[in-house]
């Protein structure tokens, strides 16, 4: 299971996916030669599309549904953990729609529902930059979470939608916790003790994290990590299960998020890669199965139900 993939823009945009191709990090072809069952593919808004977030996402959801109705043997949405089930029995791949940047709702905490309808299962309130909801971790501005940002987590617990914290300024997130209960995710952060940066967490959210259920997924993102290397990526997965213990940590790659190329790691079909650098480094079977998928799979079975 992958929490943060973002070849959705591209395919909307420019690339076919449905083909094997050398451009990017994936595409379905790769994505199961990787070994991915579960993809959360992000809705991302760029912050220039903000003043039209909710067409936007609109315009998003629609290739998503077209490339799903072209490819329906070779995927579906999951907007449940039984039809993740299913899907991965019949060899499909299961998609899990995600939003990145609140500012797909366009101001409006009622556009909640109507992506929840198209099949949206998880949500960040934010990218880098503040938005009306709440402030991003590179922008300061409103101080944290907005009273707009607490309608629509409000909303979202209501619906059963995944709270995802990247990209959230450090008072966004303590907001956050502090306006929500229950598990809430990091869907593509690390950890800022190893790497410096506004985008990482430090010790203390990835343990509150840890404390509430919830998960952080490694980002593969070099400026994240360290270095372009897979042992950088092992590295920060080993720091984050030893301060959010086995239970906490799970995969959010940023595929097609970034540039270049990770070594060892260079898209999506080596993933094998980490697992046979997992159980270099020591993990046994049941801690390994977990970080590829068993803990963020709790974790949308206690927020969405079965
Ligand atoms: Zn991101």
């Amino acid at each position: 299971m992958d929490l943060h993939n973002d070849v959705l823009l591209e395919a909307a945009a420019k690339r076919d996916i449905t083909v094997r191709s050398s451009t990017g990090h994936s595409d379905l072809p790769r994505l199961r030669e990787g070994g991915v069952d579960v993809q959360c593919f992000a809705l991302f808004v760029h912050p220039k599309d903000a003043g039209h977030g909710f067409e936007r996402v609109m315009e998003l959801l629609d290739a998503f549904d077209r490339l799903a109705a072209a490819n329906h043997a070779v995927l579906g949405s999951a907007t449940s953990v039984a039809e993740i089930a299913r899907l991965q029995q019949a060899g499909r791949l299961a998609a899990v729609l995600a939003i990145e940047n609140g500012s797909a709702l366009g101001g409006d905490v009622d556009h909640l529902d109507a992506v929840y309808q198209r099949g949206v299962r998880m949500m960040s309130l934010t990218w880098n930059n503040s938005n009306g909801l709440a402030d991003g971790a590179m922008e300061s501005r409103h101080g944290g979470l907005t009273p707009l940002g607490r309608q629509v987590l409000t909303r979202m617990q209501q619906l059963g939608m995944i709270v995802d914290v990247s990209h959230l300024s450090a008072k966004s997130f303590w907001d956050v916790l502090a306006a929500t209960q229950g598990p809430i995710v990091a869907t593509h952060s690390n950890a800022a003790a190893l790497t410096p940066h506004p985008r990482n967490l430090d010790d203390e959210q990835l343990r509150a994290l840890a404390r509430r259920g919830g998960v952080a997924g490694v980002n593969f993102y070099p400026t994240f990590t360290g270095g372009p290397a897979l042992a950088r990526i092992l590295d920060h997965i080993a720091y984050m299960i030893k301060v959010m213990g086995p239970d906490h940590v799970a995969l959010g790659s940023d595929f097609d998020g970034f540039g270049g190329r990770v070594s060892d790691l260079e898209d999506v079909a080596y993933l094998p890669n980490l697992t046979a650098g997992l159980l270099d480094r020591g993990y046994d079977a049941k801690t390994i199965t977990r970080i590829l998928g068993g803990n963020a799979l709790r974790v949308f079975r206690e927020i969405w139900g079965r």
